[in-house]
């Protein structure tokens, strides 16, 4: 009889409770999870290399007679062994080690070991290698690759890969999604497959995982058609008004989102539609749109927004354009004093205020909706998915909102269709126009004066700067800048300029008046922590300089940058870096002052970096795949949605989402959630 996959993994050859606890570390708590616990790589240990041919920086398998075996008094005290084969000499070094492992070694006639080479002073060595000793002259090699594991501290690469022998001995059922055959081929590479081999069944194994989330994503949309919504047709006609009071005309872009929003909204079904623009191509105002659809239908808007200065300047233009036209806006942020709370919540339960603003603070138990149609959230690649998840709970029991996600992130568009495959998409692929490039030039943070000269001739001719501090306090990171260093210094070195400091750690009212006398261009320069990443908007503001900017990922610094830019004078943007830059973050910072296409740099940052930093998913806490690789297997994505249609053709509809489940029972077991994006 085949074994149960879900049967707790205690019950596994030479698991006990104290192993059972470090598996559970790494999500380990069935014997499904230890089969979908694959190797993160595999080392090549099927050959020997002769000593005399060992090259420095090189990972290899070598074995040799033990020579001498002692512990050396240097600078630093070490055990040393050296070994010869005929052809050389080399030395392994341990400067931790135990009396057990130290009195092996002297036993030892025989030493084979496996690691990277290097100099220590003239002599050849390799530093705490893995090895085994021998008494007579050793066995052939291991034919096969040798796998490696993601582990954790208590758990060493040969237990584990004892266990998942044990486990793989075992008779499996056939898993819904992936046969068990490739699993047990990438842990255990049978003998004389290659590196291509290994990748070449993990791509499989990658294209039934990435299928498994399609289908799970497919499986919610067709849910979410079955369930109900406030439906809320055009009546009053306010989105007119407003289009009429705004001061500009909208895109083509925007126009042709908002239709696609707004037709959405008509229907009974909850929408899930996803907006996606590039910084500054004027999401907010397609949001409002919708939230006036849904106020002259009496139904009410939450918008989400992931930081409490972005909330606030939401609250100030949608105040601006709602006020108007009679539908009242409110604030929720954590900061609010009880009174102030009272009241506010007051008037969201009431429905007295239609649009109702804030962070993650609105989906505290005690903020209850009237009658709550649309739930919007912007910048969604800062949040989780259970977060998007608690909104939705807040409307009335047999209804959903319907629901608009905004983010500024571009994705490669087979990417987008296959991750979010559960929403409609909807793309500002166009700026306003008028907007001025942006000039980025990369600069060595000893030539700060320089910098410091430009910005201040710049706000002598009237304009404003941001000077952006990538953390707030000196802490664990040694050589970032301080904003609060920083400032002090600025104002000291500026003594005519208006010279003012926003960090995270400031009283909401605090943030909110400093950001308000910036707009109103009462401050010249503003110090800040990265809180301005998302939604500042100051036309007048045209400099931007980013201290460490070798320490941000493309997406993060495309945002920072995009706060300038935004009036009708040209702009600059100075990346500041600290010497000794690695390559890949040359590259990045390259990359960020040859293009100001977002598009572009999400491909870049997907090559680099991989897919966590790019969606927002790690950010999120939330887990990436558990062997796709989107650096690696983004183009599996046509293939993935080809087979994922297929499938859920030929199953029909119906049991599509019965499928679905299948398939993320085996994927995802534990935490259905972090496969969503
Ligand atoms: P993002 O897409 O980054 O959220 P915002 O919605 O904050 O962009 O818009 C950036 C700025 O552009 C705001 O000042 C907004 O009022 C302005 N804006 C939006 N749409 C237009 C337009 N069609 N013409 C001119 N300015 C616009
Ligand atoms: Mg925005």
């Amino acid at each position: 009889m085949s074994l149960d996959p879900g049967q707790s993994i205690i019950h596994l050859k030479g698991v006990g409770p104290r192993l059972q606890a470090t598996l559970g570390k790494l999500g380990i708590y069935r014997y499904l999870d230890l089969l979908l616990h694959l190797p993160l790589r595999y080392q090549d240990r099927t050959k020997l290399t002769p000593l005399g041919q060992v090259q420095v920086g090189s990972e290899c398998l070598v074995q040799g007679k033990v020579l001498h075996c002692g512990v050396q008094f240097g600078k630093r005290r070490s055990l040393k062994v050296s070994i010869d084969d005929g052809s050389g000499i080399v030395h392994l070094r341990f400067f931790h080690f135990s009396k057990y492992q130290q009195a092996s070694l002297e036993k030892a006639v025989y030493v084979r070991a496996y690691g990277e080479f290097r100099y220590f002073g003239r002599e050849l060595s390799v530093a705490h290698p893995e090895y085994d000793t021998f008494s007579t002259p050793p066995p052939e090699p291991t034919p096969a690759l040798t796998p490696i594991y993601p582990t954790t501290q208590g758990l060493g690469q040969a237990r584990l890969r004892s266990l998942v022998q044990n486990l793989c001995e075992q008779p499996w059922p056939e898993l819904p999604g992936t046969p068990f055959g490739k699993l047990k081929f990438l842990h255990q590479p049978p003998a004389g497959s290659t590196y291509d081999d290994v990748a070449e069944v993990q791509e499989e194994v990658a294209l039934d995982e990435l299928t498994a989330y399609y289908l799970v994503m497919k499986g919610r949309a067709l849910k979410r058609q079955q369930e109900q919504a406030i439906p809320l047709p055009q009546s009053a006609g306010l989105g007119r008004t407003l289009l009429g009071n705004l001061g500009f005309h909208l895109t083509k872009a925007q126009a042709r989102v908002v239709s696609e929003v707004l037709q959405d909204l008509e229907k009974p079904v909850p929408m899930l539609r996803l907006v996606q623009g590039d910084v500054g191509s004027g999401k907010t105002i397609v949001a409002a749109f919708a939230a006036i659809r849904a106020a002259e239908q009496n139904g009410q808007t939450a918008l989400m927004a992931p930081t409490e200065l972005l909330a606030e300047q939401h609250y100030l233009n949608f105040s601006n354009w709602l006020a108007p036209l009679g539908i009242d806006t409110v604030l929720l942020t954590g900061q609010m004093n009880a009174k102030q709370q009272k009241m506010r919540l007051a008037q969201v339960a009431s429905g007295e205020s239609a649009v109702v603003i804030g962070t993650h603070a609105l989906f505290q138990e005690k903020v209850t909706f009237h009658r709550l149609a649309l739930s919007i959230i912007d910048e969604q690649h800062r949040f989780g998915v259970h977060q998007r998840m608690a909104l939705q709970n807040k409307s009335e029991p047999d209804q959903q909102p319907h629901q608009l996600v905004m983010t500024a992130t571009p994705i490669p568009r087979t990417l987008t269709m296959a991750l979010y495959a559960d929403m409609d998409v909807s793309v500002i692929d166009e700026l306003p126009k008028g907007r001025q490039p942006i000039t980025t030039h990369t600069v060595e943070a000893g030539k700060r004066e320089q910098v410091i000269d430009r910005v201040e001739q710049v706000l002598a001719a009237g304009q404003q700067a941001y000077w952006v501090c990538t953390l707030i306090d000196e802490s664990d990171e040694i050589d970032a800048v301080a904003a609060t260093e920083m400032f002090t210094q600025l104002t000291k070195t500026m003594p005519q300029r208006r010279v003012a400091l926003l960090h995270g750690r400031m009283k909401s009212e605090e943030k909110l008046s400093i950001m308000q006398a910036f707009k109103a261009q009462q401050i010249d320069l503003l110090v800040a922590t990265t809180v301005v990443e998302v939604g500042v908007d100051v036309p007048n503001a045209t400099h931007m300089v980013i201290e460490n900017a070798e320490r941000l990922g493309l997406a993060q610094l495309h945002q920072l940058r995009g706060r300038v830019g935004r009036g009708s004078q040209a702009s600059h943007c100075f990346l500041m870096f600290n010497r000794g830059l690695s390559e890949a973050a040359k590259i990045r910072l390259n990359a960020m002052r040859d293009s100001q296409d977002g598009f572009y740099l999400a491909e870049q940052d997907l090559k680099l970096r991989g897919p966590g930093d790019i969606l927002g998913t790690r950010q999120a806490g939330e887990q990436s795949f558990r062997i796709a690789d989107l650096s690696v297997h983004a183009h599996l994505m046509p293939k993935v949605i080809q087979r994922g249609e297929a499938l859920i053709n030929q199953q029909g509809h119906e049991d599509a989402p019965g499928l679905a489940q299948n398939l993320l029972n085996a994927w995802a077991p534990a935490d259905s959630g972090h496969l969503s994006v």
